[in-house]
């Protein structure tokens, strides 16, 4: 059919740079090939088997019909606690919106928000999806930049830089995907100073990877008091208990921001889906499960220390999530005689046509010199995957 029937806003939407990656490694398996995969977003654990016993009992016990589209009472209160427990932030049902993941969290708060020429100020590098969530809830990304120097995070001058009469929201998040990078209290605190002089501006916090975090204690944006009426939290139960296919995040706002979230999501979606919801109330109220992310963290380690075994590449520490972002621009215009490397793109694709190592690149995420790693895989697969990138890449010079 002819697709330029198709409107505008699904054409300027840009393909999901991960999904075309494990599409691609899909296809190579196809052909008989080994692929070992580092593109994915998501834990390769199975969800807990408490929580799924949680889930069979809702199923027995009936919950299985609309709930309220902002989710049943029980579970907003077990949020409330988590938020309470976990992070000293006091909320109250009211606040809390629960949706079909994090991410139509966010998408209903840039809907809330965003009116044609609004500004977003996006932390790079980011997740993917903000950009296409901004636009087609035609908004403007403006991207600000960080360094691997840095640990990938935005200093505060920078965010000052960025902003002008046109800025409506800030969206970034921490723990981060794609750089496993956490704001400490006094770095958000240098972020704070700078928005609290910007009282129409609001702040998307999100804060999905908050339970796989190594090194530091999480401390959420919103539990400064002097700004926390402006912070949308984000978060969800994919991450930090390997649920991402049942669908379950949320976010906890001022109540006016949490109605019109609410109205937005009762004319899309409605409710996010009832049996996650009451396996979720178990979950939350169990909190974090160490054992996942004591095995995240080894794998870091192996990862990390191997990595930095590569020559002329640029290796940090992420401290949270599964990602390494290492800087290979050194590379870029070196050849090993048949072939020259470009750029980022031009490696990923080369990392997985030459050595069968799926990656996403830094360009994907808004940062050029990268490419991303994910370490959801074993330290076996990890180990092969870094031999294998070290010997072809000494071939170039
Ligand atoms: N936020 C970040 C930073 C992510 O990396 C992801 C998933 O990859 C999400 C949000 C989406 O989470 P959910 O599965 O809850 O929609």
């Amino acid at each position: 059919m002819n697709t330029n029937i198709f409107s505008q806003s699904v054409k300027n939407l840009a393909e999901s740079e991960t999904l075309k990656m494990a599409q691609l490694a899909r296809n190579l398996r196809e052909q008989g090939i080994e692929v070992i995969d580092l593109s994915l977003g998501e834990p390769d654990f199975d969800t807990p088997e408490d929580i799924k016993n949680m889930a069979k009992k809702a199923l027995d016990e009936g919950h299985t019909k609309y709930t309220p589209v902002n989710g049943i009472p029980l579970l907003r209160q077990a949020i409330v606690d988590k938020l309470k427990r976990d992070n000293g932030i006091e909320y109250n049902i009211n606040n809390i919106v629960v949706s079909n993941g994090a991410k139509q969290a966010i998408a209903n708060v840039c809907l809330t928000f965003l009116n044609p020429g609004d500004e977003v100020i996006i932390f790079a590098p980011y997740w993917v999806s903000y950009i296409s969530i901004v636009k087609f809830s035609n908004g403007t990304p403006i991207i600000v930049d960080s360094t691997i120097e840095n640990d990938f995070k935005v200093i505060p001058e920078e965010l000052e830089k960025a902003i002008t009469d046109k800025t409506k929201l800030v969206l970034f998040s921490s723990p981060g995907n794609p750089t496993g990078s956490v704001y400490t209290k006094s770095e958000l605190k240098g972020l704070v100073d700078v928005l609290i002089k910007y009282p129409d501006i609001y702040i998307i916090s999100d804060e999905i990877y908050e339970y796989i975090s190594f090194d530091y204690d999480h401390v959420s944006i919103a539990s400064f008091p002097e700004i926390k009426d402006r912070v949308i939290l984000i978060n969800g139960m994919s991450k930090g208990f390997s649920m991402t296919g049942w669908r379950l995040g949320y976010m906890a706002a001022d109540i006016e921001i949490a109605k019109a979230c609410t109205k937005i999501q009762g004319q899309s979606t409605s409710n996010a889906n009832s049996i996650a919801q009451y396996a979720s109330v178990y979950a939350l109220n169990h909190g974090k499960y160490p054992e996942m992310s004591n095995i995240f963290k080894e794998r870091r380690d192996i990862f990390v220390k191997l990595m930095k075994e590569i020559p002329n590449i640029k290796v940090n520490i992420p401290q949270a999530a599964f990602f390494l972002l290492p800087d290979f621009s050194y590379y870029f215009g070196k050849t090993n005689g048949k072939i020259t490397i470009k750029d980022d793109v031009h490696l990923s694709e080369l990392f997985l046509s030459e050595i069968h190592i799926a990656t996403v690149s830094g360009s994907a995420f808004g940062s050029k010199e990268c490419v991303r790693f994910s370490y959801a895989t074993s330290i076996e697969q990890l180990t092969q995957a870094v031999v294998k990138i070290k010997n072809w890449l000494m071939e170039f010079h």
